[in-house]
């Protein structure tokens, strides 16, 4: 893929990375490629950010159909920037854009996209400890016509912001409460996927749980509201006696995360007993207050690992490990950060390096 290169002419004051906001302070470039039926995807080109324009008409605008994908390129200490399993956000992007009728990219050349715009860009990757570049691919359907159908035309566009430490005072466990009302995906919906429709569709539950002062829900199932699913847009663990138990992606109602991926590859590698199966919100609720619920934690590229620290259930509040954050979720938090910015080996081959 050849892809024509404009550099923006008036480059822009790079923010102080210190509590800088999550998404809020884009790079000075943009990679944009168009789709058009017949034709395939055309016009690769890195082009300086600015805004796009489309008709009131545009198909995403009514019917949503839009995927995307968020990862994130690393500064090492020797000022390397790095990729960490691309091509897992790539492969998971295709399988979105299948069930959202988004035409396939080519793999290599959504690869190639990524490095080229984190190259054009690199003086925007952040060095600072526990930033670095977020990455937002995302498709959207550009047709100017109503009408509930599989458009025709398509735009793929690569955005990045430079991001924070998610946690600046080091890592601390949340409070989140199950959502025993609404549910984020049912059996042969959009769950697996990752497409804006499941955000919109979540707000309303998070929105109301936030008013609480919860800063996530632990999702259950759409069919009988029982077993666990996600807590808000992260993937859940438990090690329940010793043994790490999370949801299975089997149903196709839970995002296959990379985080999750990777958590799960690592403890298997410790050694550890790790169960992909149905887990209820009784099982829980029972080992939390038996004691054998040891530790709890989301899974996400955002914040990697999060500890959670209470459950709220049917009014009731369940603590997990003292609120403390436990010792295998700081570990996993610290081992899959040292590979990601390079200050360990990387043994399972998960780094792609940009520059
Ligand atoms: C993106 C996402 C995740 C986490 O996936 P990662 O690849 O680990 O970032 C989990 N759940 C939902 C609903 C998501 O959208």
């Amino acid at each position: 893929m050849n892809i024509a290169i404009t550099r923006t002419t008036n480059p822009r004051k790079k923010p102080d990375m210190k509590g800088i906001p999550f998404g809020t302070y884009f790079s000075d470039h943009m990679f944009m490629m168009n789709y058009t039926e017949g034709k395939g995807w055309y016009d690769p080109r890195i082009v300086p950010y600015g805004t796009i324009e489309l008709e009131p008409s545009a198909m995403v605008f009514h019917y949503a159909q839009e995927i995307f994908e968020g990862m994130k390129a690393y500064r090492t200490e020797k000022g390397r920037i790095q990729l960490f399993r691309p091509m897992d956000n790539i492969i998971r992007f295709n399988n979105s854009g299948v069930k959202l009728c988004v035409p396939h990219i080519p793999e290599e050349d959504f690869l190639q996209a990524l490095k080229a715009l984190v190259e054009v860009d690199k003086d925007w990757v952040p060095s600072e400890p526990n930033t670095s570049l977020y990455i937002r691919p995302f498709a959207i359907a550009i047709d100017p016509q109503l009408g509930v159908h599989v458009a025709k035309n398509y735009l793929f566009c690569i955005l990045t912001c430079p991001v924070g430490a998610y946690y600046p005072e080091g890592l601390n466990p949340v409070k989140i409460a199950v959502e025993a009302r609404e549910v984020r995906a049912v059996r042969g919906g959009t769950g697996f996927t990752k497409c804006g429709g499941n955000y919109a569709a979540s707000l309303h539950a998070s929105h109301e749980a936030g008013k609480k002062g919860f800063s996530q829900v632990l999702w259950l199932d759409g069919v009988e509201q029982k077993y666990i699913e996600e807590v808000g847009a992260m993937n859940v663990m438990f090690k329940i006696n010793g043994k790490i138990i999370t949801p299975s992606l089997e149903k196709g109602t839970v995002l296959p995360g990379v985080t999750r991926r990777t958590a799960l590859q690592i403890l298997r590698h410790w050694g550890y007993e790790v169960e992909e199966r149905d887990i209820s919100i009784d099982e829980l609720i029972e080992a939390a207050d038996n004691g054998t619920l040891e530790e709890a934690w989301g899974t996400g590229t955002a914040a990697v690992i999060s500890p959670i620290g209470e459950i709220s259930f049917e009014d009731k509040v369940h603590v997990i490990g003292d609120f403390k954050i436990g010792e295998l979720t700081q570990k996993l938090y610290d081992t899959i950060t040292a590979i990601q910015w390079g200050k360990s080996e990387d043994p399972f081959g998960w780094i792609v390096p940009v520059c």
